[in-house]
């Protein structure tokens, strides 16, 4: 039998100076004389890529999709090359790879590519010769042998997807928080660290704002039940939050995080004729214009004409506002109203499946603070108030009290 195969993948800040990618390379060395084939999956450097991106916005505002991500990809081919010197001058052997001689093929849709398979020959070769690899993070390969990128964060999601074809155990993330916790810390000082957390939970927590991980990559967790380990890089000693199946129901039935989104613009378009295939007049230009549209309420119509409210994103707000006037004008609707104060506050757990009274628990604690909810969406395990950015984080902060996030839980293993 050989050795199991460790995947991890360090962050940005984790690799953000020589001495912090000396740091790294000690720790993959000192796993990798403990016997285990290491792969490890590589950001740019700090702020690399946002210089990156401001360096091509120097020269064009529209930089064509290809070298666009052909510069932005370069970010970690350069992590990937200093992480292998930093090991060979450790007496390990290593050798960096860019995403495409690592085998990962994506389709040709840049800046947010989505992986199309693994071809991990290259890779096995490598770790059979005793060679720890180094795989450049957030970038692929298209059909035409061109770079692509995952999207911003996209290194999370290289690595399970990593970690799953080479059938690791688990891929082990390392970052600059030490875990998953019930909410930013920052936010709510009381906020607990997770011990784990399901796949699900993870994914409802991570799409709604809270940023400690991408959600594609809790996805291919999920898909696959590959379980995926955050902890910090810099205190090895630290245990870190498990995402993993659900093993067991907790004992009570809780809420296991808040997130807060700030970036949310609200959309509406008032007086729109009720009839049938409205909606997708009004939602297929902005399908069709790559917006990506999040939470949707239409108004019970009054007199045969209903609002019709949803939410973006900020940097697709103006576009968005822009589309929706003109579809008003053909469809003969009111005004279209832009709202760019917005914020979304989630609570999330899969214990709400089976509970009742969450949603009134958690409307009571936001009147209570008079915090206004403006919309209302749910999934059978996260629900979502829409209120005013300026009560994002007091809303969070009762939220987190009235459902007792800061006590102490059973561990579910
Ligand atoms: N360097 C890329 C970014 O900043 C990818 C990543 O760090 O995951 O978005
Ligand atoms: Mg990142």
């Amino acid at each position: 039998m050989s050795a199991p195969i460790t995947v991890q993948k360090y962050g940005g800040t984790s690799v953000g100076t020589s001495e912090r990618l000396q740091n790294v390379a000690r720790r993959i060395a000192a796993r990798a004389a403990g016997g285990d084939r290491v792969i490890a999956v590589v950001s740019a450097m700090g702020k690399t890529t946002d210089s990156l991106v401001a360096l091509a916005r120097e020269i064009t505002p529209n930089p064509a999709g290809r070298e666009y991500d052909m510069l932005l990809a370069s970010g970690e081919i350069v992590s990937a090359a200093l992480l292998a010197m930093a090991l060979d001058a450790l007496g390990v052997p290593a050798i960096g790879l860019t995403g495409a001689q690592a085998g990962v093929f994506t389709d040709d849709t840049h800046n947010r590519a989505r992986i199309t398979r693994i071809e991990t020959d290259r890779i096995m070769t490598a770790m059979d010769a005793g060679q720890v690899v180094i795989i450049a993070g957030f970038q692929g390969i298209s059909p035409h042998s061109d770079f692509t990128t995952l999207g911003r964060g996209g290194s999370d999601t290289s690595a399970v997807a990593l970690a799953a074809a080479v059938h690791a155990q688990r891929a082990e993330i390392y970052t600059d928080v030490d875990g998953v916790y019930t909410t930013d810390p920052r936010i709510e000082p009381n906020a607990r660290k997770l011990h784990d957390i399901a796949y699900e939970e993870m994914l409802e927590l991570a799409s709604q704002g809270a940023g400690v991980m991408h959600p594609r990559a809790v996805e291919i967790g999920l898909l696959y039940d590959l379980p995926i380990l955050v902890a910090s890089s810099f205190k090895e000693d630290l245990p870190g939050t498990l995402i993993r199946k659900q093993v067991q129901m907790e004992p009570s039935n809780r809420v296991r995080g808040i997130a807060l989104d700030r970036d949310v613009a609200l959309i509406t378009i008032r007086a729109v004729p009720d009839r049938p295939g409205i909606a997708a007049q009004v939602f297929g230009p902005l399908a069709d214009a790559g917006i990506n549209v999040d939470t949707i309420v239409q108004n019970a119509s009054a007199a045969r004409l209903t609002d019709l409210t949803f939410s973006v994103a900020h940097d697709q707000a103006a576009a968005a506002h822009d589309l929706c006037r003109q579809v008003a004008a053909d469809l003969g609707a009111g005004a279209v109203i832009l709202d760019e104060h917005a914020a979304k506050v989630s609570i999330v757990g899969t214990g709400m499946q089976s509970g009742v009274g969450y949603a009134a628990k958690m409307f009571r604690a936001l009147a209570g603070a008079s915090v206004n909810i403006e919309l209302i969406s749910t999934s059978e395990i996260r629900i979502t108030a829409i209120v005013h950015e300026d009560d994002g984080r007091k809303a969070v902060q009762v939220l987190h009290a009235a459902f007792e996030l800061d006590e102490p839980v059973t561990a579910t293993s």
